[in-house]
């Protein structure tokens, strides 16, 4: 800035500002560089990462939201794309990788159309009218899946437990998905927080199941009591099992045998009132939200009624759901009415530790999953690939829309494009022909990632398409093309759709940026962390402690 041939500075001294072609080449290239860390996680192929953070903890994943998650990023257009791999994992809870994907390549196509001089704007407006495209063309492929359509729910499920390490046990696990989904739906929406996952280490990924009902992270309070009981009647009460403590200390003074008979007779019957209670109501089972004193155990037993106190207030509500019982916080208001049941309530013995299943309820609206594996990596990255499943399944049940996967609606959205960039007149025509070509790096990269020949692939798999087959796709566990529908590789178009649109938006917001301006704070990194500042960084920033496999 000039004031009468005297420059004017605005900004603090240290203040970085690169500007224009500089500020744009930057972030593109570094938002690229966090891109081609995640591709050779993409497709059934896809290899394993093994992150350590700078603490020293280590995860082995290969889904791309929590690889992107864990690796620390500083440049703030790499975060912009880290950014893209969150949204997609809340809206969607897939296609994470595939997002990421193609947002670096439509920077790269778009790097190219800055070089050739197309301005910014241009590029973004063209960019925006190829993803509306690419909605219509994708919705036009879709297949409609009935929630009664099992098969291919399953098959959704197992195509997205492809990319996982979950290896043999994919097929327990998409079954489990698909069982779990269905039996929490309500009015047309699957709300995943009634499905509970419990890791349990010991045997293997295969021994995981799903309890219609809860799993209760508690065990019976007293040895006395039942263990195990069928077709049982469930109290839930947030009552206090115990004689109310006062607030402050009080003495009673005792000064013969009687008196303190008469007082501990008092105690015993106020507790003694309160089981009774509950054994008039029927009930044979209680969870208690709070305590459940020693006296009030010993009437319980007496009564053969199983007990387990200090029950998490989630597990109350999930049990509530699960068994059709109603929480009662007044011991005076429980009736029959308000006990629950289910197939059988037991006490479980899993490694060193008890647990309470309650099972085999009638209509669960509310069910467990507990997923059983040798170590904690592989019970964590079996959750985190159930997590996919479910929202899969969450996703079509919900849209009762569903594509073919394997590459093939890439090539379809390709052609589709292309035809349509060439009746675009001006110059963003050249965006949406870009746009074309970029989708195309997930069916390359599955091809790739497999050690397949790319190019053939890829001209085999348009051939197919312009002769309307247009669920062509590439297996790359045989390394065939194939029709991927018939053949069970299907994801919701939910997932595909998502992946797109933030992937576009992604690439918009770092193309409109044309002047990056840094307080110098923002260079410093934190200690042990290699400085990762704006000026002259073109790739990420501190990845904490990465090993240098990526
Ligand atoms: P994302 O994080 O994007 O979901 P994934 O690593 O899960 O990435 O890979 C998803 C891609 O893998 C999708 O394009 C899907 O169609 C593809 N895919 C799944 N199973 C197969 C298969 N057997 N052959 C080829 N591609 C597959
Ligand atoms: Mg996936």
């Amino acid at each position: 800035m000039q004031l009468g041939g005297q420059p004017v500075i605005i900004l603090r001294e240290g203040t970085e500002r690169t500007r224009g072609r500089d500020a744009q080449r930057n972030n593109i290239q570094a938002a690229i560089a966090v891109a081609d860390a995640v591709r050779s996680a993409l497709g059934p192929r896809g290899m394993d990462k093994l992150l350590v953070d700078s603490l020293g903890d280590v995860v082995i994943t290969n889904d791309g939201a929590t690889i992107l998650d864990e690796i620390d990023v500083q440049h703030p257009a790499a975060k912009m794309l880290v950014q893209v791999a969150k949204v997609q994992d809340q809206e969607v809870g897939d296609g994470t990788t595939t997002s990421v994907i193609v947002a670096g390549e439509l920077l790269k196509k778009a790097e190219k159309l800055l070089d050739q001089k197309i301005h910014p704007t241009v590029i973004v407006s063209g960019f925006k009218l190829a993803s509306d495209k690419a909605g219509e063309i994708l919705k036009k492929i879709a297949n409609k899946i009935d929630p009664e359509d099992e098969k291919h729910l399953i098959a959704v499920a197992q195509t997205s437990l492809n990319s996982k390490s979950t290896g043999s046990a994919k097929n327990i696990l998409a079954e489990i998905a698909v069982k779990a989904a269905k039996s929490v739906i309500e009015e047309g929406k699957v709300d995943l927080d009634l499905i509970s996952v419990t890791q349990k280490q010991g045997k293997a990924l295969q021994n995981s199941e799903l309890i219609k009902g809860v799993v209760v992270d508690k065990e019976v309070v007293n040895s006395r009591m039942p263990n195990s009981l069928e077709n049982p009647k469930i109290a839930l009460l947030d009552i206090a099992l115990e004689i109310k403590k006062t607030e402050f200390d009080a003495k009673i003074r005792i000064s013969d045998a009687s008196m303190m008979d008469a007082f501990l007779d008092q105690e015993q019957n106020m507790i003694k009132n309160m089981t009774n209670k509950i054994k008039d109501s029927g009930a044979t089972v209680i969870f208690c939200q709070k305590g459940i004193d020693d006296l009030a155990q010993h009437f319980l037993a007496k009564d053969r009624i199983m007990a387990a106190r200090r029950v998490k207030k989630s597990d109350m509500e999930k049990l509530a759901k699960a068994t059709g019982a109603k929480i009662v916080n007044n011991i005076k208001d429980l009736s029959a009415e308000d006990l629950g049941t289910s197939g059988i309530v037991e006490e479980v013995q899993i490694g060193d530790e008890k647990l309470i299943y309650v099972k085999e309820c009638p209509n669960p609206k509310s069910v467990s999953i507990v997923l059983r594996g040798g170590t904690k990596y592989v019970t964590d990255e079996a959750e985190r690939a159930l997590h996919d499943a479910l929202c899969v399944v969450r996703d079509v049940l919900e849209d009762g829309w569903a594509v073919a996967g394997a590459g093939s609606p890439e090539i379809e959205l390709h052609k589709g494009l292309k035809a349509y960039a060439g009746k675009i007149k001006g110059r963003e025509q050249m965006a949406v022909d870009a746009f074309a070509d970029a989708v195309e790096i997930i069916p390359k990269t599955l091809a790739e990632n497999a050690g397949l020949d790319a190019i053939n692939i890829l001209v085999e798999l348009r051939a197919a398409h312009d002769k309307g087959e247009k669920n062509a796709g590439i297996d790359v566990i045989s390394g065939k093309t194939v029709d991927a529908f018939e053949e069970g590789i299907i994801e919701p178009l939910r997932v595909k759709r998502q992946a797109l649109l933030s992937a576009n938006e992604a690439a918009q917001l770092i193309l409109r940026i044309d002047d990056v301006i840094a307080s110098k704070s923002m260079g410093e990194a934190p200690p042990g962390m290699p400085p990762g500042g704006m000026g002259g960084m073109g790739g990420m920033g501190g990845m904490g402690g990465m090993p240098p496999m990526m």
